[in-house]
């Protein structure tokens, strides 16, 4: 049977439950207290691998439908923008790296000014890696030169819904160009790189076989049984919507306190004896229920004792490599070398090209976290931990929807846990990009719980793959809450615009706008066509956070013709200061004033008020938003920079009065050239 065969040779890979440990929420985890409770199963071992293929295996437990109480669900109040169903990807089901791909490419044949896909690397199966650039192509300002936001997801295999959250960035943005004045504004102005799937292979092998896989699917491991080959004996089966099922027993006071769900506040302290393993099987998404065994693929007479390899794709990157888990078998090995894997090359070398890049989010899941650097150090000097605290406290804000509360925001080694090799550390220390690492769902992975009659015994139904990601219907709330932070953090990033260029008696007045509130230094240059030039900078070479300046030229220092006018924007970021915009403008000088002859006049645009201001309110500074582990680390208390207020500025000078200044802010004026 070819179908299964080929099935065989990718299955499964090592069970770990140690991450769900350490990923679920404190709520209810079972797991967490049932080592053996997945591997010690009991009466399905003896089918054969076509019987289970085929479904013919035993029905193990069978419950009526509807007679268990399903999982909480949060849901949106109101329906949410998606696409038609149907679509490859529509945000209502799980899609294939086919669906991805299929998607990608029929939003850039939909809107070839907006949307470019792009293969930027293969997997180690050979897959395809996509890239897709999101930008208003016709817009005036060289691609190269505008602010770059980066976003990837799914670094692990089985985070299905961390590349759900990044193509509903892609959708939205897209879909809202035009009507949505947000969009159409990022879109204009900055670049947004999406990677949605990065560990492809990992994808592929969820959704088909194993929904507890984590790593890529390097041919790293095992030759558990000695006979030269690797790979070839891994556990079969947790394929998307398995569950695993077993019996728990509480103390009866507890059990007749909780009767619907005992897994809530300390409740490990009343379970009784080990949690018995009753076995698995499919269903846990709807179909019929079959039970899946273990099945001895190289037929040596030992089940699972050769397992699939795989190197933890967020520990591979080289930024304190050398530190992570150096184990073959385990979950978070770093692999034999920084960047042994292919899909992490691919994203660094991507990544490299960048060169404006302002910020980088990497969805992940498992939890509810929003994570930032440090992820290697609990200790070392985080330098931009004031900006970090206030654009996540914003996120805590605006994820405070759809029935979940606001996420905590964390510096990583201290809310969840130390990490090295990670893609957020790496793209913050060497790229100097501000970054995070959503992670954006998680649960107990409970799909039902069913007491026995009156006594203290439960019978528990997990699937691994719910506790990374919501069921189905549960995608759009969860990928419509990070999209709010992400186009916060799309619009926080710097872009300059010029807002005035006008005579003023003798002396022109150039007005340019930072949009962004992320810090930056503004670099102004002035150059005559004779070549004097006039650098112009705000007083004092302060960092510039969402505002306008304005400076007063003498005419005399301009010729009549090819003036050119260079604003820099250069991330005030505290690892690698660099360049994320550069806009151009030339103009002449008229009788009647300066005509521009390249680049244009805008007014200033103030995103703000779509996110109900720049920083959050002081009731999300509460501790409970800041950390997710007691005790708390200390972490600085941030008070937001005040933010200039910024009056529109009309693009034709007689509007105004030349000398009024409708900020209030002062004007340079700058009566010096130097020579050329
Ligand atoms: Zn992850």
């Amino acid at each position: 049977m070819p179908a299964p065969r080929r099935s065989l040779l990718i299955l499964g890979s090592v069970l770990t439950l140690a991450l769900i440990t350490l990923l679920s929420g404190p709520r209810r985890q079972p797991s967490a207290n049932a080592p053996d409770a997945l591997g010690g199963l009991l009466a399905i071992d003896d089918y054969s691998l076509g019987e289970i293929l085929e479904g013919a295996g035993p029905a193990i437990e069978r419950f009526p439908p509807g007679a268990l109480p399903a999982a909480p669900q949060v849901a949106a109040q109101e329906p949410l923008p998606a696409p038609v169903e149907g679509s490859p990807v529509d945000f209502r089901h799980y899609p294939s790296p086919e669906e991805i791909r299929d998607f990608l490419q029929d939003l850039a044949a939909a809107h070839p000014d907006l949307v470019t896909v792009q293969t930027i690397g293969h997997s180690w199966q050979g897959r395809p890696i996509d890239a897709v650039r999101l930008t208003n192509a016709r817009a005036p300002q060289p691609i190269a030169d505008r602010p770059v936001i980066l976003i990837d997801a799914q670094h692990h295999a089985r985070e299905l819904v961390s590349a759900q959250v990044a193509l509903y960035n892609v959708w939205r943005l897209v879909d809202g160009y035009g009507k949505d004045p947000v969009a159409t504004r990022i879109l204009d102005t900055r670049v947004v790189h999406v990677i949605p799937s990065v560990n492809v292979d990992g994808n592929a092998l969820v959704l088909a076989d194993n929904q507890n896989n984590r790593k890529t699917l390097s041919p790293a491991c095992c030759d558990d049984d000695g006979d030269g080959k690797v790979d070839e004996d891994p556990p079969l089966s947790y394929g998307y919507g398995t569950d695993s099922l077993s019996r728990y027993t509480f103390d009866q006071a507890w059990a007749d306190a909780h009767p619907q769900d005992p897994f809530v506040d300390d409740w490990r302290g009343h379970v009784i004896g080990q949690p018995q393993a009753l076995g698995r099987f499919t269903g846990a998404l709807g179909g019929e229920r079959r039970a899946i065994a273990r099945v001895d693929a190289d037929g040596d007479g030992r089940i699972q004792e050769d397992p699939l390899g795989g190197v933890d794709p967020n520990r591979n990157y080289d930024w304190f490599w050398e530190g992570g888990d150096a184990r073959i078998g385990s979950d978070a090995f770093r692999g034999p070398a920084a960047w042994s894997e292919p899909e992490v090359r691919t994203l660094r070398d991507y990544v490299a090209e960048l060169g404006t890049i302002a910020a980088s989010v990497s969805y992940h899941s498992g939890t509810d976290l929003l994570l930032h650097p440090w992820a290697y150090s609990e200790s070392d000097p985080l330098p931009d931990e004031g900006i970090y605290e206030l654009l996540g406290a914003k996120g805590s804000q605006l994820t405070a929807v759809h029935g979940f509360p606001g996420t905590v925001r964390t510096w990583t080694a201290r809310g969840l846990y130390v990490a090295m090799g990670s893609s957020m550390d790496y793209i913050y220390a060497k790229m100097g990009a501000l970054a995070f690492a959503p992670e954006t769902f998680g649960d107990s992975g409970i799909t039902r719980i069913e007491r026995l009659g009156a006594t203290g015994t439960y019978t528990v139904g997990q699937a691994t793959g719910f506790s990374f990601n919501p069921r189905p219907e549960g995608i759009l709330p969860v990928a419509d809450r990070w999209d709010r932070w992400a186009r916060y953090l799309m619009a926080a990033s710097p872009n300059i615009a010029l807002n005035a260029l006008r005579r003023d008696g003798d002396a022109l007045l150039i007005a340019i706008g930072s949009e962004g509130v992320m810090p930056i230094r503004l670099r102004v240059t002035l150059t005559a066509a004779d070549g004097r030039r006039l650098e112009l900078a705000p007083e004092g070479d302060r960092v510039v956070h969402a505002e306008q300046l304005r400076w007063r030229v003498p005419l005399t220092a301009l010729g009549a013709q090819g003036n050119r006018l260079e604003a820099e924007a250069i991330l005030a970021s505290g690892t690698r200061p660099h360049r994320v915009e550069l806009a151009r403008w030339s103009f002449d000088l008229d009788p009647a004033g300066p005509r521009l002859t390249v680049g244009g006049i805008e007014p200033f645009t103030d995103l703000s008020a779509h996110f109900g201001g720049w920083w959050a309110g002081p009731e999300w500074n509460d501790p409970r938003y800041r950390c997710s582990k007691e005790p708390c680390q200390p972490q600085i208390l941030v008070t937001p920079p005040p933010l200039p207020t910024v009056a529109a500025e009309p693009t034709e000078a007689p509007a105004l009065s030349p000398t009024a200044s409708p900020t209030g802010a002062p004007e340079l004026v700058l009566p010096l050239l130097r020579a050329p």
